[in-house]
């Protein structure tokens, strides 16, 4: 036998010890969950092994058989979980046994709610499984040997769940991890293998692998002559069987798998405790085969805008595991989709940087889009009280989120439009389809309008508005932070201009009649000195000044020209720390509004025409570039 080294003693990172606290004091109504996130991680550990023997066939020994075995052990009170994956060294087994590498653990304690039941489930969404075993055990062994190590350079780590761990070397003959749980006095009903098969069943029986079980028989003595036949009892054999059915729950026949199964395989892989909205699952041929399950979570993750936002699509290739998160699988915009693709064409080694350019990956990235658009699109259109609430959420969650589809993905910008939702001046729900705009348009009115804003509050009140409420047109409000951008490629939806309300001049076409626009012809030619002059001292600050029909109420309003980006939008980049370009807005003037009447024979006219024009930054969610400026102004307005 080697030397051993003697064993050594470590402490736990602190928020680990934190959290094992709770885990044996809080998490106790649900204990069953140890066993589905001892089981994945063996799993996982297997995934692994695979992924490293198609570059190290060595590592399989001759043990290529990969499984996970689970037994029981009355008279020790054991339950054991054994895989054959990719085992761990000392140094691995300090590290993510002793240590949460995600930052995920304060996450995890803010998030706790006191709800047990719903608390167990967060700990497998923060990668924190492992320490699930506490629930069940006050001691834990976890015997390992790294695939490619020698059997002398096993380890054993071994810890009471409080604020220590001890690690020593040990001789381990075979490959992978031996996760031994002590069980407690009050959990030794875990030893009963009917009942650890109905749990494997309920949270594993997709696991790709098979899991398996002593095999037991019944015994029965035989009973003497005269004698009562004496009670049988099932014997555990040297055989093992699987208990689970083994095959990677993608494989199988859509018509072979239920909606249970559906769910618990997508919890299982997204660990996230609640139901999906919806899925999708296909085999699609053609010159790139592949298998798509595609899944919409019911709730956007919090950092879905963030820039380390990443899509959930693990890829396979004929059912090998080759990467988490591979975000060429789906456009950015349809990040929040979870799921897995299964592909035969790729190689086995495909690396991150092969992925980007290859065809079958950007066939199989459209093919995804194009079934996740049309599951949203089937949800909108379904007439199933149910799929419209599942429609609503789905909008609520990541409506914002798929308008980046606009600019992001041309080829499917007409199928995303049709998706879409809006709150208009007529109604405050999210809740008007372009179709349903369409549908209700003016005699004479050639545009779909809209108006972007910081909030639907600003936007409904928005000055640019007012000709548009005063003709009873319906105007669309939009109030998401990617409104603005995404409008920027969209010019027409069905054949029908879309034209924002706050960008050029105001052409309301047919809807304006002669005599209006003789009007405006008529004030443009009176008030000509006062634009002049209104020019002249705000030439700073404006790129033209003009008069308008547009407003009813408000002395003023911004607008941009056509093509330009809006104040919000500038405004919007430049706290994004962008540098944007200087872009000035143009003044119009309603000429029917007493303050504008007032300008021409003001003794202030310059203080007069610098408030109308901070008012109308205001007026569309800016501020003045000189707050204090502006309040001297009208103070000294006020006292006259
Ligand atoms: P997660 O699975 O989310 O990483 P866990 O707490 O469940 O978090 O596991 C922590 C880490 O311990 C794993 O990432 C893995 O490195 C290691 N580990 C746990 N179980 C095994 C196992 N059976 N074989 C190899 N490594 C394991
Ligand atoms: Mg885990």
């Amino acid at each position: 036998m080697s030397e051993q080294k003697a064993s050594q003693n470590y402490s736990f990172q602190a928020e680990v010890a934190q959290l094992l606290h709770l885990v044996t004091h809080s998490l106790y109504s649900n204990p069953e969950i140890f066993l589905r996130e001892l089981i994945s991680n063996a799993s996982d550990a297997c995934d692994k092994l695979r992924f490293e023997g198609i570059n190290h066939p060595e590592f399989y020994e001759d043990d290529a058989d990969l499984h996970v075995r689970v037994s029981l052990d009355k008279e020790q009170k054991t339950i054991t979980i054994s895989d054959n994956g990719i085992g761990l060294t000392a140094q691995e087994a300090i590290e993510n046994l002793g240590t949460i590498a995600k930052s995920g653990t304060k996450d995890f304690m803010s998030k706790l709610t006191g709800d047990q039941k719903s608390d167990a489930q967060l700990i497998g969404q923060f990668g924190v499984g492992f320490y699930s075993g506490f629930i069940v055990a006050d001691k834990i062994t976890v015997e390992s040997r790294r695939a490619g190590v020698a059997t002398s350079e096993g380890v054993r780590w071994i810890s009471g769940g409080t604020g220590e761990f001890e690690v020593e070397q040990i001789e381990k003959a075979s490959r992978g991890t031996d996760i031994i749980l002590h069980l407690r006095e009050d959990k030794l009903d875990y030893l009963e293998s009917y009942k650890v098969k109905q749990i494997i069943n309920k949270y594993s029986d997709h696991i790709s692998l098979p899991i398996q079980m002593q095999k037991e028989v019944w015994q029965q003595e035989e009973a003497a002559e005269g004698e009562e036949p004496k009670a049988g009892q099932y014997v555990k054999t040297d055989e093992w069987e699987a208990v689970n059915s083994a095959s990677a729950l993608w494989t199988r026949n859509k018509n072979d798998v239920t909606e249970e199964q559906y769910v618990e395989f997508y919890k299982n892989l997204t660990h996230d405790y609640e139901a999906p909205l919806a899925w999708a699952h296909n085999r699609v041929e053609g010159n790139t085969e592949y298998t798509q399950l595609l899944y919409i979570p019911s709730k956007a993750p919090q950092d879905i805008f963030t820039r380390e936002a990443k899509a959930g699509i693990k890829l396979y290739v004929k059912r090998v595991f080759i990467m988490d998160d591979a975000d060429n699988l789906i456009p950015n915009y349809l990040r929040f989709v979870q799921g897995v693709v299964d592909s035969a064409d790729l190689p086995l080694n495909v690396s991150r940087e092969l992925l980007q350019e290859s065809r079958d990956v950007k066939t199989i990235r459209e093919g995804n889009a194009r079934r996740i658009l049309t599951v949203i699109d089937g949800l909108a259109k379904s007439e199933d009280e149910k799929d419209q609430e599942k429609f609503k959420q789905f909008y609520a969650e990541f409506g914002a989120v798929l308008k980046e589809g606009l600019g992001e993905d041309f080829g499917n910008r007409e199928r995303i439009l049709k998706i879409l939702r809006f709150a208009t001046s007529n109604n405050d729900e999210i809740s008007t389809s372009l179709a349903d705009y369409k549908a209700r348009m003016k005699e004479g009115q050639k545009a779909i309008y809209y108006v972007t804003a910081d909030s639907l509050a600003a936007a409904k009140n928005s000055p640019q508005l007012e000709v548009f409420k005063k003709k009873g047109i319906e105007v669309l409000l939009m109030a998401d932070r990617v409104d603005e951008w995404a409008m920027n490629f969209v010019h027409e939806f069905d054949g029908t201009p879309m034209q924002s309300v706050s960008k050029g001049a105001v052409d309301l076409g047919d809807l304006q009649d002669a005599e209006e626009k003789k009007a405006l012809e008529k004030a443009a030619e009176d008030f000509k000195p006062v634009v002049e002059k209104l020019s002249d001292s705000l030439k700073d600050k404006t790129k033209e000044v003009r008069v308008t029909t547009r407003l009813v109420d408000s002395p003023a309003c911004l607008v941009t020209s056509e093509g330009e980006l809006s104040p919000q939008l500038l405004r919007m980049l430049k706290q994004a720390g962008q540098a944007v370009p200087e872009s000035k807005p143009i003044l119009e003037i309603n000429p029917e509004h007493p303050l504008v009447k007032k300008l021409d024979s003001s003794e202030q006219f310059d203080d007069l025409a610098n408030v109308i024009f901070d008012q109308a930054v205001i007026a569309e969610g800016g501020l003045p570039e000189d707050p204090a400026a502006y309040v001297k102004r009208i103070n000294s307005l006020l006292l006259k």
